[in-house]
């Protein structure tokens, strides 16, 4: 299949998880994919996989995309590499627990910088690419989160970040939609990659993740790769704005 070929794809938060697993499908179904990331070990380790998986296009560029000057590295990369770009994957995220009273206000900031601020700063920079490029098909893909839809205790930081990623995707699907650039989101539930994998070790938290969802299980990565790459496809050439969950059924529960 070559759903993506002569596509150019930027995915951030590219090392592991959802970001690997995306940028493995979109670049095995056709596109030059850039990996992005802040460490390189890891962005190399998935591109030599990529490679190893068949013909494929593949870049690595390290940046912390919560920093503007990093962000503009990345966006001279892009227009200097490849002229064009035809898809965008937000996908680089961080998490964190702790209650209102016990919170400080620097790891408040890091998480919405990394998971608010990041959003914006590529969007703007990338997203000015894809505005300046022939016309043609182009999309964006921010990864949120159930917890933007259901507040949790415990997450007040996380859950009111992809709250605002959600939301904030709208507002960029509104302004974006006469250029041609569809933007949605995807709301994983809960999936096993690094950012879970400590959790999980507890059996009884993992007892009970399963117990909330409908299908009973814990997600996969590439189950939610899928749907991103869904949302950034033809496939979905007239949906912008939206927000698909994939929870296994969490919400409804
Ligand atoms: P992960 O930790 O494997 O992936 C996150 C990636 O983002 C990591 O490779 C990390 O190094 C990178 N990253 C973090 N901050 C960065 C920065 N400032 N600059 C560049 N890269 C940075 O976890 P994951 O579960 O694959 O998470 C991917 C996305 O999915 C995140 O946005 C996360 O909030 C979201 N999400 C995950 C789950 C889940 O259950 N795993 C549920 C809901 C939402």
């Amino acid at each position: 299949m070559s759903r993506f070929k002569d596509r150019v794809a930027v995915v951030t938060g590219a090392g592991s998880g959802i970001g690997e697993q995306t940028a493995k499908k979109l670049a095995l179904d056709g596109a030059a994919v850039v990996l992005v990331g802040r460490t390189k070990e890891k962005l190399d380790r998935v591109a030599a996989d990529i490679l190893e998986g068949g013909e494929a296009e593949v870049f690595v560029f390290q940046a912390d995309v919560k920093e503007e000057s990093q962000v503009a590295g990345l966006a001279s990369f892009v227009k200097e590499t490849f002229g064009d770009l035809h898809i965008l994957v937000n996908n680089a995220g961080t998490s964190g627990n702790a209650a209102i009273m016990d919170l400080d206000a620097d790891e408040w900031d890091r998480i919405q910088e990394t998971n608010v601020k990041s959003v914006f700063l590529v969007s703007k920079a990338l997203g000015k690419i894809m505005m300046e490029g022939p016309e043609g098909a182009r999309a964006i893909v921010n990864v949120a989160s159930l917890s933007g839809h259901k507040a949790g205790a415990q997450i007040p930081h996380y859950s009111s970040s992809k709250a605002a990623v959600i939301h904030f995707t709208r507002s960029l699907a509104l302004e974006f939609a006469e250029k041609g650039i569809r933007v949605n989101s995807v709301s994983p539930g809960f999936a096993e990659t690094p950012m879970t994998s400590e959790g999980l070790k507890n059996k009884r938290f993992e007892e009970a993740v399963k117990r909330n969802t409908a299908l009973g299980r814990v997600g996969q990565p590439e189950e939610i790769a899928s749907v991103i790459c869904f949302a950034a496809s033809e496939e979905a050439s007239y949906m912008t704005g939206s927000d698909l969950l994939v929870d296994g059924g969490w919400l409804i529960r």
